[in-house]
């Protein structure tokens, strides 16, 4: 079997991989001339380490990762600590710690995994069809290619996704932006093997541990969309909205470097439950696109490679019946995670300010039990758990 898989992200590398562990042949096709991801890092939650592991990256994700034993809430104002708690239950429950990665590092680590230079950059899709032998990409650059299947990984903006609805997507504006980047570790901003989060206002400022003794941090900042920012001016803009943030908050402001500051806008899309057009099977953002208030979009996307290499091991010689299996397995898990991060969204930023200060109070006597059954309720329920 052929399979064509378009895009080049957390999602179509993984994809391209656990394909390529059954034996089949797998051409990837990706738009970008280079690998230049978008966002600093991300957390991988168990889930998704578990994914990279079966993939064969179990050290290289481990020495990739931070080293995060701890969690803890601040409070924005007076930096008080309003509850701190090990990552250790949460570990012990589901067997796997959990990474933060630099997106570089685990973007190349996929990469060349798969086979960097096996990749075909500046490959942009523009259209996609089914067909009765095969199916087809086509190119901008006016070439095509056929594959006993299409994987279409080509994210949140996917054109494949309109293909196989037969409809337009709209996204949905969370309500925020993130701010994100990378600073060297500073114990003044939060401990150094610690997730910290300052809360207040309806805003947060996170930092957390990844190799190489750097903290990756986001600010998400409440406000319209489509709100004029000119890049570089990260640092002027966050010391505005947080003038009156505790001092670890104003640390973490002079660290950053305003000209590699990404400020990402939040959507999502409401969950669907068509994935697969006979041959086209969408994977990743493309299938589920989230907000990261859980961390889960990018282990979903593992989580799909992972499925449809199960799919396709069960219905070896049956692309339609291996797609249709990989769909079954995969939508409702999804769509579920994409409600459950919504759900947090609107809790974190304030849509019910009055669940928001519920949430704050909440804080305060919280001793990990809460906070770790909810992270473990998002982590389980994968193809691995
Ligand atoms: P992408 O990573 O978007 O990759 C799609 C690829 O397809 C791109 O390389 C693109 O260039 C290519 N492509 C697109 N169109 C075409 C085309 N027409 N032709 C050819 N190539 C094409 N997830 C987590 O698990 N944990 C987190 O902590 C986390 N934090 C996040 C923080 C922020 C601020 C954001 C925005 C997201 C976060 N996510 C997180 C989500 C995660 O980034 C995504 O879910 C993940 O990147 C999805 O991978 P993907 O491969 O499906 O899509």
């Amino acid at each position: 079997m052929k399979a064509v898989i378009i895009g080049a992200g957390m999602g179509g590398t993984s994809a391209a991989i656990a394909l390529r562990q059954l034996g089949h042949e797998v051409e990837v096709y990706e738009q970008v001339t280079e690998n230049r991801p978008v966002g600093a890092a991300i957390s991988v939650w168990s889930n998704g380490v578990k994914c990279l592991n079966h993939l064969g990256l179990e050290a290289e994700t481990a020495a990739l990762g931070g080293i995060v034993d701890s969690m803890s809430y601040v409070d924005a104002f007076t930096g008080e600590t309003m509850c701190r708690f090990s990552m250790a239950p949460l570990i012990d429950e589901v067997g796997q710690r959990p990474y933060p990665i630099a997106r570089a590092d685990l973007q190349l680590m996929l990469m060349n995994a798969f086979g960097h230079d096996e990749i075909r950059f500046g490959k942009k899709m523009v259209a996609v069809h089914d067909g009765p032998e095969h199916a087809t990409v086509e190119f901008a650059d006016g070439s095509t290619a056929h594959g006993d299947i299409v994987i279409a990984a080509d994210g949140a903006r996917s054109l494949a996704r309109d293909y196989v609805l037969g409809r337009i997507v709209e996204r949905r504006y969370a309500g925020y932006v993130n701010f994100n980047g990378l600073v060297p570790i500073d114990e003044e901003i939060g401990p150094a093997t610690e997730w910290t989060t300052y809360v207040g206002d309806s805003r947060r400022v996170s930092v957390m541990p990844v190799a190489d003794n750097r903290f990756y941090f986001f600010f998400d900042v409440t406000m319209s969309e489509g709100a004029p920012f000119e890049r570089g001016t990260a640092r002027d803009v966050l010391a505005e909205e947080f003038a009156a943030w505790a001092p670890g908050v104003q640390k973490l402001i002079r660290a950053l470097d305003p000209e590699t500051t990404n400020r990402v806008e939040i959507l999502d899309t409401d969950p669907f439950h068509t994935w697969v057009k006979g041959r086209v099977a969408l994977l990743g953002d493309a299938a589920h696109n989230t907000t990261p208030d859980i961390g889960q979009g990018g282990c979903s996307a593992m989580e799909d490679a992972i499925a449809l290499q199960f799919a396709f091991r069960d219905h070896a010689d049956d692309p339609h019946a291996a797609l249709a299996a990989y769909e079954r397995s995969r939508t409702e898990r999804a769509a579920d995670l994409v409600l459950r991060a919504r759900k947090r969204c609107d809790v974190t930023h304030g849509k019910d300010p009055e669940a928001t200060a519920a949430w704050y109070e909440e804080l305060r006597s919280e001793d990990g039990t809460n906070v770790i059954r909810g992270i473990v309720g998002n982590i389980v329920g994968g193809p691995l758990t």
